[in-house]
């Protein structure tokens, strides 16, 4: 099959995927193999790229997963071949450890990341898990469905995690894929919100979206925040936030790494009046499983931005730009050359 592969750490305009030709990976005990269709790029691939979050080398990145079940392994009977189905960032937890046995499977210590611990969806072809799969709702169209599966899952559980409430003010920091489907989640739960961000083209979109006001980060909105999400990847956005928010507000950061150093918090200023400040790790099953069907009633239609498979590199860059609009997603190759020919197991240990 086709991948993009990563070899090795480097800033991402030094284009370190490289098109190489893979064994297909062959589905054991209770796997499936899943022809992709599609998958999305997020701001976790540079990060793996550029060494803040180390992948395992050589590896294929890509963690929003959309294609068909090809194959079944040993035991595998969730799914029909055909079935389209989606994977997210969880690959696979325990299922024993305390964490994984009270709902919280994302803090698990033997988790694996799709795409960073094993290979992911810049490929034709991958296997997983049939309980780490999701059928994806018909509504949405294959590249549609990507950006839910990270972008929209893990928006949905920053939500959960801001606590939220209906008709409370909500502040979002970064207007990029994910923010703009929690957006999208919470007007529909009756929220007022407010989307610091300083390109002209985002905050367009976002008060397309229902935004009742755009600034830049260091604005000061109309009215503080009972809550505020942080999607940037940089560490000044951190005071900023505090400061917009209203007394007891909780301030989630929404990425596993920031580029720099969060600044000094002046613990008056900014942290008082119990205010709060929550990361958020991973995602779990559940997570996934509740947002695609909220998606779905909603509904939420993520912007997506197509590319080929080849140009992996050139999406990344451009997201490392903030140049795509909504949600980057690149397009498999649908060559059948090499389908069964080199087979050996999956190098993912
Ligand atoms: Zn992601
Ligand atoms: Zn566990």
């Amino acid at each position: 099959m086709k991948a993009m592969v990563l070899e090795e750490i480097s800033p991402i305009e030094k284009k370190p995927l490289k098109m190489t030709d893979l064994p297909n990976p062959i589905p054991g005990s209770k796997e499936i193999l899943i022809k992709i269709s599609a998958c999305g790029v997020c701001h976790t691939e540079l990060d793996e790229i550029e060494g803040r979050l180390p992948p395992k080398l050589p590896i294929v990145l890509g963690h929003q997963i959309v294609g068909r079940v090809e194959n079944l392994g040993p035991g595998a009977t969730k799914f029909n071949l055909g079935d389209r189905v989606g994977i997210a960032w969880i690959y696979s937890a325990c299922g024993k450890c305390y964490f994984c046995q009270n709902g919280n499977e994302n803090l698990c210590s033997e988790f694996r990341g799709t795409g960073c611990h094993v290979n992911g969806g810049y490929a034709q072809y991958t296997v997983i898990l049939e309980d780490f799969a999701y059928l994806i709702p018909e509504r949405f169209s294959d590249a549609e469905a990507t950006p839910l599966l990270c972008a929209g899952a893990i928006g949905y559980r920053d939500l959960i995690l801001s606590g939220i409430k209906k008709n409370q003010t909500l502040g979002l920091f970064g207007f990029g894929a994910s923010a703009h489907i929690v957006i999208q989640i919470a007007r529909y739960w009756g929220c007022e919100i407010f989307v610091f961000t300083r390109g002209d083209e985002h905050r367009k979109l976002a008060k397309k979206l229902g935004a009742s006001w755009t600034g830049g980060p260091e604005d000061e909105p109309p009215k503080r925040l009972h809550c505020a999400i942080d999607f940037t990847p940089v560490g000044e956005t951190v005071p900023h936030a505090l400061r917009a928010l209203e007394k007891g507000g909780r301030l989630v950061l929404a990425v596993i790494r920031k580029r720099n150093l969060v600044p000094p918090l002046d613990y008056a200023q900014l942290l008082w009046d119990e205010k709060e400040i929550k990361s958020v790790a991973n995602i779990t099953r559940k997570d996934t499983q509740e947002f695609l069907l909220l998606a779905s009633e909603i509904p939420i239609i993520p912007e997506v931005k197509e590319f080929k498979l080849e140009e992996a590199n050139q999406a990344l860059i451009l997201l490392k730009q903030g140049k795509i609009q909504g949600a980057g997603v690149l397009r498999m190759l649908d060559e059948e050359d090499s389908v069964g020919s080199r087979i050996i197991q999956r190098g993912e240990k």
